[in-house]
């Protein structure tokens, strides 16, 4: 009945997503030489009308020695400089399009936790309801079904009731991530039950206060699928939440600069990117392309915002692509997790960075532990956080992680592991590293 009701609201009143949304079906599912063309031009493209209509995306281009045929040209494309947050807090407006009504640009501010704010402008003219109907899609969600969120913003009053009248007549229950306390949750329980939403979206460590909570009662919460972001997903929080929630749960990678980046499909092998829409290369420290499987610094191109561009945008995030098709398969290319920001970093007294392999401590045994964190002192001494399935299990677990972590090292530093309660977060991320050694 709901499906139905979605199905003639949006006939009526979203023809253009709709249009989108049955292209994009249709692009994940064509052949190889198809799909290598279309990226090439929708990145040319996008490039071109950057350097075209932007001053950023001019002068950057210009200086680093490119002409407008150059740009032309997709095999350049990943020659062309890379675009830093920095950079982008920078620029500022002259990132904004001169021939894009600005009618079009939706502020969308980012940071907090990972440093200074960051103010960018979303384009209102991109598919974006079509690039999450159809990820729902892939988790057997349909976007009428009633859906539950744990996220950092509640909307409250009138707009509440708007967001409600805009969704009727699927409902939508929330909690809010900053503040989850066990009466929130047994708040939000109550609302659950009485909606038996399909979907839960959600921040990783929202969920996992929730999980966790339950869990201790041994409660569950059923569902359909449970899509979690914006945070590194552990193998023992995947284990947790899918135990609560007895659902599949799948992870995405997406960001206020750039939404919807990639998504788990029902093979949980990978985050395929949403490939006609964004571009995903991942390069090493001088912005070259690494080799296929290699891991690297994850930079994006969003090929749906016309009015403030971001090509070759670097995320501050580490990943790999995954070689090969999906068994699914879908067209779209794979890249690993996200493996922790580029920030993630442990500092060596001989001045080595290491950044790799740190969230996979635990593989040896997935179940043993929630989720870790590995705090380094000004001494550069190591101590792993790390929170057990149930208290006092993980010990055997731990010492494995402490004697992986030392061959990684392959230095002489102290490195211990101790049992927590709960690892802190701020903002619903929790860092994997934290490192107050200093830099050589
Ligand atoms: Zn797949």
């Amino acid at each position: 009945m709901k499906r139905t009701i979605f199905e003639a609201k949006t006939r009526l009143l979203m023809r253009r997503d709709r249009r989108a949304f049955a292209a994009m079906l249709r692009n994940e599912r064509v052949d190889e030489p198809t799909f290598v063309e279309n990226m090439s031009k929708s990145s040319a493209r996008i490039a071109l009308h950057s350097f075209d209509s932007s001053p950023f995306y001019r002068d950057l281009y210009t200086a680093a020695g490119f002409s407008r045929i150059d740009i032309a040209e997709p095999d350049n494309f990943t020659s062309l400089p890379i675009v830093t947050k920095t950079m982008l807090r920078d620029g500022g407006d002259r990132l904004l399009s001169s021939t894009v009504p600005s009618r079009r640009a939706l502020v969308s501010q980012t940071g907090g936790s990972t440093g200074a704010p960051l103010r960018v402008r979303n384009d209102a003219d991109a598919p974006t309801a079509a690039m999450w109907w159809r990820i729902y899609r892939w988790w057997g969600v349909h976007p009428g079904d009633d859906m539950a969120f744990i996220y950092r913003r509640l909307r409250r009053g009138k707009e509440a009731l708007a967001y409600a009248a805009q969704w009727w007549p699927s409902r939508h229950i929330h909690l809010d991530a900053r503040a989850i306390t066990d009466a929130s949750i047994e708040e939000f329980v109550r609302k659950w039950e009485r909606v038996h939403p399909r979907l839960l979206v959600a921040y990783v460590e929202g969920a996992t206060a929730v999980a966790t909570h339950l869990a201790k009662l041994g409660r569950t919460l059923p569902t359909t699928a449970v899509s979690v972001t914006a945070a590194m997903l552990q193998p023992g929080q995947r284990a947790l939440l899918e135990s609560v929630f007895q659902a599949p749960v799948f992870d995405t990678y997406r960001s206020a600069e750039i939404p919807w980046i990639a998504a788990e499909c029902e093979a949980h092998e990978g985050l395929h990117v949403a490939a006609d829409q964004r571009r995903v290369d991942i390069v090493d420290d001088q912005g070259r392309q690494v080799r296929e499987g290699a891991e690297g610094s994850v930079v994006v191109t969003d090929f749906s915002n016309e009015v403030f561009p971001l090509v070759r945008y670097e995320m501050g995030d580490r990943s790999r692509r995954i070689e090969g098709r999906c068994g699914c398969g879908r067209a779209f290319p794979r890249i690993a997790p996200v493996q922790g920001r580029l920030a993630d970093v442990i500092r060596t007294p001989s001045g080595r960075r290491i950044t790799g392999g740190l969230s996979g401590l635990f593989l040896g045994d997935p179940g043993a532990i929630r989720q870790m964190q590995i705090v380094q002192a000004a001494d550069y001494g190591i101590v792993i956080h790390y929170v057990p399935s149930a208290p006092g299990s993980g010990t055997v677990a731990a010492e494995s992680a402490v004697r992986s972590l030392r061959e990684l090292l392959a230095e002489d530093l102290p490195v211990t592991a101790v049992e927590v309660a709960s690892i802190e977060s701020q903002g619903g991320k929790a860092r994997l590293v934290i490192s107050n050694a200093p830099e050589m």
